[in-house]
């Protein structure tokens, strides 16, 4: 039996639904009562994992490696509301590196983490691209990087990694202090059973990845693509004034944010954040 890898737990999760996968393998899905987060449980062996990813034609693409990365530019553009270049960029989880190559094009000096041994090469060989080849998960990994990032980027991987809370833990040090982390992963509440198979150990939400965040980081945005069932999130570790005046620079984002950061708008966001500026500096004293 597994903890709830978000509010740790560790009894009486609901049984949302069990179904047939892959490679004959049933897969269990449960809720914690206490914050309503959903994940397999059990968890199939990481040789399983490895293989059911290794081999999933989901991830498949026929089009050009240019053509790709130019589909990339949305991916790039949301993450520059935030961010700009020049500067480190890290993705997690880069499969055949098309985002890397694409924000490697806007001036980003970037690396990729992929444990896939064929997309790693592929990135590498192909695009040209510095790859880091290693297994991710919430118990051990390493990265084998040096110094720090001003983005830190997991797009569609957070929902393939185990214990997700302790993953964030292990990379935070990698993000700068001033740096954003972003996160996109298919939202269980509307895709529901059609997204479970058993390479996805995580069946986030809108608010179960937000409870997640909310540990370590401050949510600055929460985007939802109503056509694909996506829900996105940009964070950042420390969150000051000069934060805050960088988003009022730029019209657009501050009118996104109207739509997104919170439903009740900016100034219940702007409270929410002096609030949490507050404990957190109670909490510094405290100690
Ligand atoms: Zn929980």
């Amino acid at each position: 039996m597994l903890k709830c890898a978000i509010c740790e737990n560790d009894s009486r999760f609901e049984p949302v639904l069990s179904k047939g996968a892959e490679a004959g393998f049933t897969c269990h899905l449960k809720k914690c009562p206490r914050c309503e987060f959903i994940f397999m449980d059990p968890q199939p062996d990481v040789d399983l994992q490895k293989n059911l990813i290794n081999t999933s034609t989901v991830y498949d693409s026929k089009l050009p490696d240019e053509q790709e990365t130019q589909n990339r530019q949305i991916i790039l553009d949301y993450i520059e509301r935030f961010a700009k270049p020049p500067g480190r960029l890290l993705e997690l989880g880069c499969a055949r590196g098309y985002l890397l190559a694409a924000a490697r094009g806007s001036g980003w000096q970037t690396v990729g983490v992929e444990f896939s041994s064929k997309w790693a090469e592929y990135a590498r060989s192909r695009l040209k691209l510095d790859i880091i080849e290693t297994w991710l998960d919430g118990d051990s990994f390493d990265l084998k990087l040096t110094g720090k990032f001003d983005v830190i980027v997991m797009w569609h991987m957070l929902e393939h990694i185990n214990n997700p809370k302790r993953f964030l833990e292990r990379v935070g040090p990698y993000l700068k202090n001033s740096g954003i982390l972003i996160v996109q992963v298919p939202d269980f509440a509307k895709l529901g059973e059609t997204i479970v198979g058993c390479h996805h150990l995580n069946y986030f939400t809108r608010d179960t990845l937000r409870r997640l965040m909310e540990h370590d980081y401050y949510v600055i945005d929460v985007t939802y693509d109503y056509v694909n069932k996506f829900v996105s999130m940009a964070m950042c570790k420390t969150f000051s004034v000069l934060f805050v005046w960088r988003l009022m620079e730029f019209p657009r984002i501050v009118t996104a944010s109207l739509h997104t950061i919170t439903a009740q708008g900016f100034t219940e966001f702007l409270r929410q954040a002096r609030e949490k500026i507050r404990h957190r500096e109670f909490r510094i004293k405290s100690r």
